[in-house]
């Protein structure tokens, strides 16, 4: 057992091929080191050098910024004054971005947080989460040794009181800045490239940066090299989203650079972030493993299917859904043919909030063999209950210790599974959840299987800042970026 483990000891595998610090006891985090042991498959990618080099000097600038600290108290002393032109303006001065976490399911919170982390990487800020009910602290470990990655007090402390009432309509923020005109102005510069700044005046202590799903052409400008230059001197970043940005920041020209040089495989951005930065917390984990080991562990091969519904029947059944998996596993052949199980060592997993699916994939499959499983069937999504969080928590971690995936479009939930498994899922599509009409028919092909492991971006910006002007086409201005196959105004890495 790893009683005993002390870090000194730890493997390479165990470390994730020197993404993982061995800076942590593993005890205090059991997940931490023990989840590379439920990846039968080697990893696909290994991270980076360079990615590894970037994130030991990000822990160092959390540490050296975090709650607690001198530049840390520096910085509020101020957010509170309003006064934003002397910070960052000494040597060991500390910028931030808080990531707020609100009323979203899990899934959008997890690629929430993973890209607030990226794109405090790349600006060289500490990244801090203002929890959603104390959801973080409940779910994970903290990533950074030696200081915290939560926002003290849940942000009840913190000098702006309204950080969760920021919202597109908020004056602080980037786009409403923007559309203010007077803020900034562009300057068109000696060799007549554009240059723009707050208006000769210092930089604001803090701006909000709107990028959730409804966020407008203004919001969006975020996206451009002119924004990202004037926000480098804001000292305190408060972004909200519900989406996984990271396709979008590699659309900005000017973080282009960098990114490549982190990710040299683009296909395993979301696999090596999540993996750094996610470590369920020991009750989790617990779960995990237990539920693993005495239903899962046995089977040779392991399928996972996801099944998410979105219209509104309680609970959410839907047979055109299950002729939906049961035509896509048939047709790929992911599942043991019907009665023969009892002669295979292959089991499934389902997830689902509703005990259906199950019970009919299991009378399908006529028992036997490693058996149809389900850990739980929470009939309704609930918001800010920590209890069905840490459900759905264990199942995405459940799912991505699957051979293979079979996934609902358009869910967040099945994104965080397969991205963490660094596997291709087969994806069911569908139709997107404020068609509140149930789908009638199976669509054809009932399923494709997908270029990359990675989570689909739904709102990227289709402005591009230098041509002042949208693209002709989205998925054809990098090699690496392209439209999603279940969102087809989405992009993804490939
Ligand atoms: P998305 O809405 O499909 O993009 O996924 P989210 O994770 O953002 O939101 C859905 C939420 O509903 C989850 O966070 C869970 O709270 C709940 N949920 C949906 N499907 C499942 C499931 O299969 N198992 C569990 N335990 N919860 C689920």
């Amino acid at each position: 057992g790893s009683e005993g483990a002390t870090s000194a000891n730890l493997t390479d595998d165990q470390l994730l091929g020197g993404l993982l610090t061995a800076a942590f006891s593993p005890q205090s985090c059991r997940s931490r080191y023990e989840f590379a042991g439920y990846h039968k498959r080697k990893p696909p990618h290994k991270p980076s050098p360079y990615l590894v080099a970037k994130l030991r000097s990000h822990e160092a600038l959390q540490k050296r910024c975090g709650p607690g600290t001198a530049p840390y108290d520096k910085a509020l002393r101020q957010l509170k004054s309003g006064d934003g032109a002397a910070a960052a303006d000494g040597d060991d001065d500390c910028r931030y971005l808080v990531s707020i976490s609100y009323n979203r399911g899990l899934g959008n919170r997890i690629i929430a947080i993973v890209s607030a982390f990226l794109y405090a990487v790349l600006t060289e800020r500490a990244l801090l989460v203002a929890p959603y009910n104390g959801d973080v602290a409940a779910l994970f470990c903290e990533p950074f040794p030696g200081t915290t990655w939560l926002l003290p007090d849940g942000g009840r402390r913190f000098p702006l009181r309204h950080l969760r009432d920021l919202d597109g309509k908020s004056k602080e923020s980037l786009g409403a800045l923007l559309k203010s005109n007077g803020i900034v102005s562009v300057a068109a510069g000696v060799n007549g490239s554009t240059s723009s700044s707050w208006s000769g005046r210092p930089p604001p202590p803090y701006v909000y940066l709107h990028l959730d799903g409804g966020a407008d052409y203004h919001d969006k400008l975020f996206y451009c090299d002119e924004q990202q230059r004037l926000l480098r001197g804001v000292p305190w970043l408060l972004m909200k989203t519900d989406s996984y940005l990271v396709p979008g920041l590699f659309l900005v020209p000017s973080l282009r650079g960098e990114l490549e040089r982190m990710f040299p495989e683009k296909d395993a951005v979301f696999h090596h972030l999540s993996r750094y930065l996610l470590h369920p917390a020991n009750a989790v984990w617990h779960a995990i493993t237990a539920y693993h080991r005495d239903h899962l562990a046995g089977a040779g091969h392991l399928v996972g299917i996801q099944i998410r519904v979105y219209h509104e029947e309680t609970p959410p059944v839907s047979q055109v859904v299950l002729d939906q998996v049961l035509s896509c596993a048939r047709r790929e052949n992911l599942l043991p043919a019907a009665g023969n199980t009892s002669s295979s060592d292959q089991a499934v997993l389902v997830t689902s909030l509703s005990s259906w699916y199950y019970e009919k994939i299991r009378d399908e499959l006529g028992g036997g063999g490693g058996g149809v499983h389900q850990p739980s069937h929470e009939g309704l999504q609930r918001m800010g209950d920590t209890a069905h969080d840490m459900r759905a928590l264990s199942e995405m971690y459940l799912l991505s210790t699957c051979d293979a995936l079979l996934t609902t479009g358009f869910s967040t939930f099945g994104y965080v599974a397969q991205g963490l498994a660094g596997l291709r899922p087969w994806i069911m599509p569908r139709r997107p959840w404020w068609e509140k009409e149930a789908a009638t028919a199976v669509p054809d092909p009932p399923c494709a299987r997908v270029a990359t492991p990675e989570p689909c971006f739904h709102s990227p910006s289709y402005y591009e800042c230098a041509a002042r002007r949208n693209y002709d086409d989205i998925g054809k201005v990098v090699p690496y970026v392209r439209r999603c196959e279940d969102v087809s105004w989405g992009i993804q890495l490939v």
